[in-house]
């Protein structure tokens, strides 16, 4: 075989290399990116025209709950990776609150196994803590494809909520990964619940979780963090007065934030959407949003996920409080953000940092994230320039609702290449299964 022949090649985009955009054929090798950059000479099994497209390194949606084992009427691995790779996501990292949770040594290894037989994309699998398999995590989070161990310090039921300092401690003294938390105050949402009651409005969700439940949870969690040396990740962090903090705490804290708490806010969302406007932090208002954006431009955010966290329709119709909270995304992630590119709200380049290279950085990733020879060829080809409406017949998870249902983008994913393979063109999903658990350092 000659060195310039290639199993795929992907001629005529643009590549979003580490170092800025560049025209350049890409040449891929047993899954693997062989060369960057090629003569018209090469050749290929077979040749992807990406003329007019963007090449990005595969988007990572570091956030999703999958609902697998649960309701597969809602969503499940197959379907809901299935809706990555139609919304040009390679892979995704899934929480551990499922029926039954992801908790033990067995329940983990029953994951791994399932997941490469069924996934469309590749997966890393969250953990989670609870107050009894402390003495398991450290052996827990070294297991093939785990992408960290995740604790709900507010906002969970039964088995995975770890509210209290000593537990939180023993959980951080228990290994040596960075820890995903989310973290809203227990006490206080308790203490307050309350003064909220059936009969209010949905934007009551905000008023109950506010931005002190938010802010409390995390300063709590930092001290903690601190006193252990444990490194800590801060899901969808959510206030302003949070992000204000963390910027003293950049040796131990890295940040996520949610594409729905940089596309919609308060009092429209739950004005416009209701039931689907509720989630976990809560989608509040301007002044949040505004300092959202602050920190993705001033480079103080770390990753963007979707928290793809469906519910059935009929859940989600319900008056607040019985509305479960949680949104989809996995599917409108890179649309959403790509409109963002458009509208000028930050450069393709900083969106590739935070959607690539971000999560590869903050969990470990081994060779992914970034257009390099060498590293997966997982790529994420998108046409910057196609408007399009959101629709819900073009959502794949058989929950069947998105919150973007009627918003108008600029910029839409054209093709989805995970480890070399073409999984979806044109909206249009092809092949089989190839989804594989990624690699952690
Ligand atoms: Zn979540």
């Amino acid at each position: 075989m000659s060195d310039q022949h290639f199993d795929l090649i992907l001629r005529g985009g643009i590549c979003v290399l580490p170092w800025g955009e560049a025209a350049a054929d890409v040449g891929v090798r047993h899954g693997r990116i062989a060369a960057i950059g090629l003569p018209a000479t090469a050749t290929a099994e077979r040749v992807l025209a990406a003329r007019g497209l963007h090449v990005l390194p595969g988007v990572i949606d570091p956030h999703v709950h999958l609902r697998d084992p649960g309701d597969a009427a809602v969503e499940s691995i197959p379907t809901g990776t299935r809706a990555a790779v139609l919304g040009g996501v390679t892979t995704v990292f899934d929480m551990p609150n499922t029926t039954p949770a992801i908790i033990d040594a067995e329940r983990l290894a029953w994951k791994q196994d399932y997941v490469e037989r069924v996934a469309w994309c590749d997966m890393g699998l969250y953990v989670g803590a609870t107050k009894s398999n402390v003495p398991e995590l450290a052996a827990l989070e070294r297991g093939r494809g785990v992408c960290g161990i995740k604790v709900f310090a507010g906002s969970s039921t039964g088995d995975l909520l770890v509210e209290d300092d000593a537990s939180l401690e023993r959980v951080m003294r228990s290994g040596r990964r960075r820890i995903s938390y989310h973290s809203e105050d227990e006490y206080r949402l308790q203490a307050r619940r309350g003064d909220f009651h059936a009969g209010m409005p949905y934007a009551a969700h905000m008023d109950w979780r506010d931005e002190e439940c938010a802010f409390l949870g995390t300063r709590r969690l930092l001290a903690l963090a601190q006193a252990s040396g444990r490194p800590a990740h801060l899901l969808h962090v959510s206030t302003a007065e949070e992000l204000a903090y963390v910027a003293d705490w950049r040796d131990l804290v890295s940040v996520e934030l949610l594409v729905n708490h940089l596309t919609q806010m308060a009092p429209d969302a739950y004005d416009r959407l209701g039931g689907f406007a509720v989630m976990n932090p809560p989608i509040r208002g301007a002044r949040h949003m505004a300092a959202a954006w602050a920190a993705v431009r001033d480079g103080s955010v770390d990753t963007i996920g979707s928290d793809h966290a469906p519910h059935p329709r009929a859940a989600k119709l319900k008056p607040w409080p019985d509305c479960p909270a949680g949104l989809t995304g996995v599917q409108t992630l890179l649309p959403v953000m790509l409109d963002h590119v458009n509208a000028g709200r930050l450069p393709l380049g900083r969106m590739v940092d935070l959607m690539c290279a971000g999560p590869a950085r903050v969990y470990g990733v081994v060779g992914k994230g970034r257009l390099a020879v060498g590293w997966d060829a997982d790529f994420s080809l998108v046409d910057l320039r196609r408007q399009r409406v959101i629709e819900e017949s073009w959502i794949a998870s058989p929950c069947g609702w998105t919150q973007f249902a009627g918003m108008r983008v600029t910029g839409w994913p054209a093709a989805t290449i995970v480890r070399g393979h073409v999984v979806m063109q044109d909206d249009t999903v092809l092949g089989t299964p190839q989804g594989r658990l990624a690699r952690f350092r």
